[in-house]
Order: C-alpha cells, then structure tokens, then sequence
C-alpha cells in the first residue's frame, strides 16, 4: 500500500512537471499576444489529457474513490491562463473521470469540481493584487484540499480519516505545487530574457533605432506583404559629419546623432520604421502615401534638422544639415531597386550641394 502510493505520488509529480513544461511552452513567443480559438483547443486538450493521466496514477480509496493531484493543473490553467481555458478543462477532465467509472464518488468529484470552477478565479484574482504566485498558488491548493477532505467525510463519515487525508494531501500537493511553480517561474524568466534579448537585437544601443539588420528583414517582409500596395525610402546622412566629430569631439558626435534619432521618430508617418543603417545614416519606410505627401515628409525632415539648434556637452549648440534621398515605387516593390534609388538620390542631393530633398520614382518595367 505505502509502495504503491509512494510510486504513484511520483508518478504525478513527474506528469505535473512535464505538463507545466508543456503549458509555457505553448505561450506564443511574443510578449503581447491572446491566445487563438486553436490555441485554447490545445491547452484544453492537453490539460484535460494531463488531469486522466494523472487520474490513472490515483491512490485508490474504498468506495472508488481516486485521490491524485489534478487539481494543481486547475489551479495552474487559473492562475497562468485564467478562466477561460481553466473552467472547459475542469468540465473536460469531470467527464474523462467518468469514464473510469460512474459512481457516487466521481459524481460528488465533478460536483465539486464544477463549484469550484466557478469560486476559483475570482479567488485566484483577488489573492494575486495581495500576495506573490507562490503564496496564491498554495492558497488556492489549500481550497482544493479542503473542498476534497469535506467531499470525503460525507462520504466516510469519518472524521479522523477526513483530517488524516486533508493533513496529509495538503503536506504532499503544497510541495508540489511550489514544486511546479517554481519550475514555471523558471521557464517564464528564461522566456521573458529571450524576448528581452530578442529586442536588443534589433536596436541599435546609440539611439534607440532599430538597426540595419532590422531593417533589412522589415523590407523582405514589406515586399512580400500584399496589404502595402506601395513604399518609399528615405535615405538621409548628414552633411559634413567627420566636421562635427574633429571640432567637437566623438562624444559630442554622438550626442547629435541621438537628437537627430528623435527628431526622425517624431517626423516620421510611422516611427516604428526608422532605422539607423549606417554610422550617422538613417533610413525611414513610408508605406502607402501619395508622392507628394512623401516629397512632405523628406521635406520636413530636411527643414527640421536645418532649424534645430543641436546641444553640445558643454551647453553650447550647434547647427548641422542633412542630405536626403527620396525613392519611391509607383506599382511593383522591387525593394533591392529601391534602396539602390535612395542611394543615387542622396548621392546626387549631396553632389547638388547638400541640405536638400532629391526624389524619384522607380521605373516600372
Ligand atoms: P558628407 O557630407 O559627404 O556626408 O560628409 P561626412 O563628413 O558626413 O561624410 P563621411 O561619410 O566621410 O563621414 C562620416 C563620419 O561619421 C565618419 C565617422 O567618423 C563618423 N561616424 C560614423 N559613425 C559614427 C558614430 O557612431 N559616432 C560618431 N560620433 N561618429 C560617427
Ligand atoms: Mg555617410
Ligand atoms: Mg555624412
């Protein structure tokens, strides 16, 4: 008897485990997402699969009663996915439990289960404003625990085996539940430092830009994106840069160079999409504008920079003009061609004398 529901506990221990690694794994690898129709279908799946496994792994109880930890997958699915994916499992796993019989004690289990479905996530949310998931999490088992050792005692009627089983259930199922969670916390901080370092890939550190590599994966996805029907780019250096940086210092250098940052995102149609692609060279998208609203906006880039008195380290400031390059594409979004365009434009609005707009609009062929 004691082997079996030794073999047994660590059998659901370790199908716990492998179902928590499963659930985190699942989560879309985004920061910010809801979870889809299939989504759902799948956490449900695999969480009402986990809670039979875990019911075949039961200690067997007279009067076939199955006592196991399905209910930490409840409070999991609650407390890291809330009520939507929780309650359906906890209907799911209620019906699976028939299947291993019909009886008073599978009909008082799914009585209770359903109640408590209902009680829980308010529960859940209302302890998580006051206390850290470890302490909620053990809460909430307590209330499973609780609800179970009840269910049993007016099944027995008897009160020392009820509190023997509650004592020892919640011992045994607070373990594992700060078991679990910790195992979870774990593979969500993992997740969340790849997210993080996942974004700094994509920044350029000095001013905040996302960088060339980004922008070269932002045009293979624009080209291929049937939603934009057209795009521009606008390629822009500053004028006489080396200048600035052997009269005032490369620290100074830098500094313009974040001023300039800002003023882009604030001029841009979209300042999701600028980009810092070389040293003190920048590249803006416009997707979807009228020539001449983008003739505007280099414009207006061009006219802000000129007006713009640029602070020094020492309080000074200075004044600094930039080159632009417009090239646009009437029909057809050959970006390679693109930004070959821009780059004549701004070499040509360089070669013009510098601080002006050069467009042009691709040929289609
Ligand atoms: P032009 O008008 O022809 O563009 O003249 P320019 O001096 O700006 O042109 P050039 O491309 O020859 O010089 C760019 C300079 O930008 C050279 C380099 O020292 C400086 N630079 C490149 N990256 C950085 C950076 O990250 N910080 C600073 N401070 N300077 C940079
Ligand atoms: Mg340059
Ligand atoms: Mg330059």
């Amino acid at each position: 008897m004691l082997t079996s529901i030794f073999l047994n506990t660590i059998a659901n221990v370790s199908i716990l485990s492998m179902a928590s690694y499963i659930l985190v794994k699942l989560i879309p690898k985004k920061r910010h997402y809801t979870l889809g129709l299939k989504q759902k279908l799948w956490m449900i799946g695999v969480s009402s699969a986990t809670s039979f496994l875990l019911m075949l792994f039961s200690v067997d109880m007279p009067q076939d009663v199955k006592l196991d930890l399905r209910h930490v997958i409840f409070i999991l699915l609650v407390y890291y996915f809330g009520s939507s994916i929780a309650v359906p499992t906890i209907f799911v796993a209620s019906l699976l439990r028939f299947l291993l019989g019909v009886n008073s004690a599978s009909i008082r289990a799914a009585a209770m289960y359903a109640v408590l479905a209902l009680i829980v996530p308010i529960l859940s949310k209302k302890l998580t404003a006051r206390f850290n998931q470890y302490a909620v999490m053990v809460m909430l088992n307590m209330v499973f625990v609780l609800a179970s050792a009840l269910n049993l005692y007016f099944l027995y009627y008897d009160r020392a085996a009820a509190i023997a089983i509650f004592f020892s259930l919640l011992l045994l199922s607070s373990g594992v539940v700060i078991i679990v969670t910790l195992f979870t916390e774990d593979l969500r901080k993992s997740f969340s430092l790849y997210l993080d370092e996942q974004e700094h890939a994509k920044m350029d550190f000095l001013t905040g830009l996302y960088n060339v590599r980004e922008f070269n994966k932002k045009w293979q996805k624009i080209q291929i994106d049937k939603s934009i029907k057209t795009t521009a780019f606008i390629m822009l250096d500053i004028d006489h840069f080396k200048w600035i940086n052997d009269n005032y210092g490369h620290a100074n250098g830098n500094f313009v160079l974040r001023q300039l940052a800002t003023i882009l995102k604030i001029e841009a149609p979209d300042n999701e999409l600028v980009y810092r692609i070389g040293g003190e060279e920048f590249c803006l998208i416009l997707n979807d504008l009228s020539y001449t609203d983008q003739q505007k906006v280099a414009e207006q880039i061009r006219a802000k920079v000129a007006e713009k008195e640029f602070l020094l380290e020492n309080g000074n400031d200075i004044q600094l003009t930039v080159s632009v390059g417009l090239a646009a594409s009437a029909q057809n979004k050959d970006m390679k061609k693109l930004f070959r365009l821009a780059d004549r434009c701004l070499y040509d609005a360089k070669n013009q004398g510098r601080n002006q707009v050069v467009g042009s609009i691709m040929e289609t062929e």
